[in-house]
């Protein structure tokens, strides 16, 4: 292992690599991952292989950005890779980003999924959607105000209002329709749900399937995870028993959410690590995401995989994931307001 001899001032380096064996202090670009290894490991591949360049990964679900913050000027970590606009403003919040200044970046990635000052920036997006029956809805357009309308009472399923993917949606219709409207909303859902709000998105589409409900929110990767499950091969039958609607595709579009990454304030290979985040704004590696993970490029003319072209044309709301981040605070306060987890009859 190499050090910079700058950085072996104080014994927390010494610590941060020792129990950090596989992290080079170099020029090797260190990844902090809350996305699974084997969705993003490719990627690094294509562009160890392109650059000479290696990357060192630390996967974790949880608890990665506070590890940074912990770690503090000693940390090793270049980058954070995460899902969710949530977790995103999240590290800026606890101060463990640092701008990404990188023209080529500012061309791949629209201004609408970057932070104004760089602090991240997104990498790939994916649409919050209706699963619907396709034997019990017949309609094959769909707004998210209409899953407030009586019409559908005892007939929608949806997972907790408090994940982050939920309180992203939420908050971007608080930047639409203001915080009034948006609570009503939010209440009006509640009153159509058929049970109380459980599980993931897939189990949405499980409880479709089962005749539990007829429509449900859920992320358009997992139709694709669903649709090719051979461990779990009853989940084909789950997603083969729903379409996918996107709302609003006719006025504002359908609201995505995005993955993205965060320079680190304290990045050792800083110059690297832009390097990288520059290669996953490329060509190149925005097709590789959108073929084995079935999300959304965010640079404009790359294809997208065929099972996701299979679902129709996706025309994205264009409110800046930025403003959706400012209003999640509020969105999971009225989530909690209308005590929306306590299901239908609360
Ligand atoms: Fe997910």
């Amino acid at each position: 292992m190499r050090f910079d001899a700058l950085r072996c001032f104080g014994g927390a380096v010494l610590l941060a690599a020792v129990s950090s064996p596989a992290f080079a202090q170099g020029k090797d670009v260190n990844i902090y991952s809350l996305r699974q290894t084997s969705l993003i490991q490719p990627l690094l591949d294509a562009f160890t292989q392109k650059t000479g360049i290696k990357t060192n990964v630390i996967f974790a679900d949880k608890g990665l950005i506070e590890r940074i913050a912990a770690e503090g000027a000693s940390s090793p970590a270049d980058l954070l890779l995460t899902a969710d606009i949530g977790f995103l403003t999240s590290a800026v919040d606890q101060g463990i980003a640092q701008p990404i200044k990188s023209a080529t970046i500012e061309a791949n990635i629209p201004a609408n999924y970057r932070d104004p000052a760089g602090l991240w920036v997104g990498l790939t997006s994916r649409a919050r959607v209706v699963y619907a029956s396709k034997d019990r809805v017949k309609q094959d357009t769909i707004g998210y105000e209409e899953l407030a309308d009586p019409k559908w009472k005892g007939k929608i399923c949806v997972r907790s209002g408090q994940h982050p993917y939920n309180v992203a949606l939420l908050a971007s219709i608080i930047a639409h329709k203001g915080e009034a409207e948006a609570k009503k909303w939010l209440a009006g859902l509640k009153a159509n749900l058929a049970t109380k709000p459980a599980g993931g998105d897939r189990e949405q589409a499980k409880a479709i399937f089962s005749g539990q409900c007829d429509i449900a929110l859920g992320n358009t990767y997992y139709m694709a995870l669903m649709a090719s499950n051979d461990k779990q091969p009853e989940q084909q039958e789950w997603a083969k028993s729903v379409k996918v609607l996107f709302p609003n595709a006719a006025e504002r579009g359908t609201h995505v959410n995005i993955s993205g990454v965060v320079l680190a304030k304290n990045a050792p290979n800083k110059d690297n690590a832009i390097k990288l985040v520059e290669f996953l704004t490329s060509d190149e590696a925005q097709k590789l995401y959108a073929e084995l993970n079935n999300e959304y490029p965010l640079k404009a003319g790359v294809a997208l995989s065929t099972v996701v072209k299979s679902w129709g044309e996706l025309k994205a709301d264009s409110l800046s994931l930025a403003e959706i981040g400012k209003n999640r605070k509020r969105a999971s306060e009225l989530v909690d307001e209308v005590a929306f987890d306590q299901g239908p009859n609360s």
